[in-house]
């Protein structure tokens, strides 16, 4: 990595002659290197692109000498976009690669580093209960979680998946899901009992939102629910579906919490749907419930196998979820599946429709919503992930800023050749099932289904 980093200097310098700032080169150096981890692209190969001997020819010089270079990696690194997003932005911060990759890693069977418990909730049963499976980790005590002295040089290696906080939570209860400016929304509700998570996704936007290392498990069950049936039963928002899936699998540690009892006995008399959303197949404790609700989903996010395997670390395999929900239909629980992120590379359709296929076949069409979207993220986090997962190749896809959110996205015309392909491909299973976008706009929308479709219309398809 750092050999090649060193000839791309050197090819800028002597061969090229470029003698421009720090910034425009750093840009250059980008687009190079990119290029070659795409496409495997050695600096000869380079050399030998008909564009780059034509420039080689026009021996331009000083700014135009840069602007042209840079006009024609731009096209090679984003050929979609390059031709068919009119004001495209290419994200192109410079190259701090690590010396070592910085994942940490972690046990698929979860078992905390520390353990950190607020003094108010030290005796009540739920902190108790998981204090015993864990009594060997070592234990510290708090009052405030900002007391707490945080390891700031920790941050970044850890992500916050090795320590658990047992906390007193009284404040956002409930919030609504942070969608996108302009996206339609589908007033989807967080319910806020956790928050961080034990899986290490690539593309998790928790790595730069957490500002805590360790996951927030709420103690104060008794006090939290009143709090949350206080607000509910005064529905300013209007609540229809509601979920912890957001911030927190909403399964993940149910072996050590058993939040799913109690949720599922809280909604129970609630007229609205309750999701857990998790890529777990911990469901022994949904097992155990008796007379299972209506208004209960358990979804899953699906991808296919090779993904997981490189994107979704410590997760339950394609396999493995698919079986939990077959079991969870039998018990007569509802499920949903949110195909999100979709990540587009050479052969996505076909492994894709393979998940799909596997989908219909495990739950026979008994599905309450599928969604889909397609992988986005902030600018920042392509840097965490150049730190954290070097090996990941799936970053380096046509990202461009999208300047109605300042997310990355793939262009308008990939996102468009997603979902219509998505769409016909569940439509040749069935077509009852309602599937929505996530976080797309309403001309998005409109493009795909041939209408725009308002919050409304989406939820009362849910309904
Ligand atoms: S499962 Fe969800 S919350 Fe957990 S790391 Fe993956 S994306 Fe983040």
């Amino acid at each position: 990595m750092k050999e090649n980093l060193n000839s791309i200097t050197i090819f800028l310098e002597k061969e090229v002659g470029l003698f421009a700032g720090i910034n425009k080169i750093e840009e250059l150096k980008r687009l190079l290197y990119e290029l070659y981890l795409i496409h495997n692209w050695s600096l000869d190969d380079i050399k030998k692109n008909p564009d780059i001997k034509k420039f080689f020819k026009k021996n331009l010089q000083g700014n135009k000498k840069f602007l042209e270079l840079k006009k024609i990696l731009l096209e090679l690194r984003y050929p979609v976009a390059s031709k068919s997003e009119p004001h495209f932005s290419a994200y192109l911060p410079p190259l701090n690669l690590p010396e070592k990759n910085l994942n940490p890693l972690l046990n698929k069977d979860f078992v905390p580093e520390k353990i950190f418990i607020q003094n108010s909730i030290k005796n009540l049963p739920l902190t108790l209960s998981v204090l015993k499976k864990f009594p060997k980790v070592h234990q510290i005590h708090f009052d405030k979680i900002k007391d707490i002295p945080k390891d700031k040089t920790k941050f970044l290696t850890d992500m916050g998946k090795r320590d658990i906080y047992l906390i007193d939570e009284s404040f956002d209860i409930i919030k609504p899901c942070p969608c996108t400016k302009k996206a339609v929304s589908c007033n989807y509700f967080i319910l806020n009992l956790g928050f961080g998570c034990p899986y290490d996704c690539s593309y998790c936007y928790l790595q730069h939102y957490m500002n805590i290392t360790g996951i927030l498990l709420p103690m104060n069950l008794d006090s939290f629910f009143k709090q949350a049936s206080s607000i509910l039963d005064q529905n300013k928002f209007n609540f229809f579906r509601i979920g912890t899936g957001e911030f927190f699998d909403s399964l993940a540690l149910d072996s050590i919490v058993n939040y799913s009892s109690h949720l599922i006995e809280f909604f129970r008399t609630k007229k609205m749907l309750f999701e857990f959303k998790t890529k777990s197949n911990n469901i022994e404790n949904l097992l155990k419930i008796k007379d299972v609700p209506k208004n209960i989903v358990i979804s899953w996010s699906l991808n296919p196998q090779k993904i997981i395997d490189t994107e979704e670390r410590y997760t339950a395999s394609l396999k493995e979820r698919l079986e939990a929900a077959q079991t969870l239909i039998a018990k007569g629980y509802k499920v949903g599946f949110h195909f999100d992120p979709i990540i587009y590379y050479a052969e996505w359709k076909e492994d894709y429709e393979e998940v799909l296929n596997l989908l219909f076949e495990y739950t026979k069409g008994k599905i309450s919503w599928i969604s889909v979207g397609s992988l986005r993220f902030y600018r920042k986090l392509k840097s965490i992930v150049e730190h954290r997962f070097p090996e990941d190749s799936y970053f380096y896809g046509e990202f461009i800023l999208d300047p109605q959110d300042n997310k990355m996205r793939y262009p308008n015309l990939i996102r468009k050749h997603i979902y219509t392909n998505m769409l016909a491909f569940i439509k040749k299973h069935s077509s009852k099932i309602p599937v929505y976008l996530c976080m797309e706009s309403a001309e998005m929308y409109k493009e795909i289904y041939g209408t725009i479709k308002t919050t409304q219309e989406i939820e009362k398809e849910f309904k």
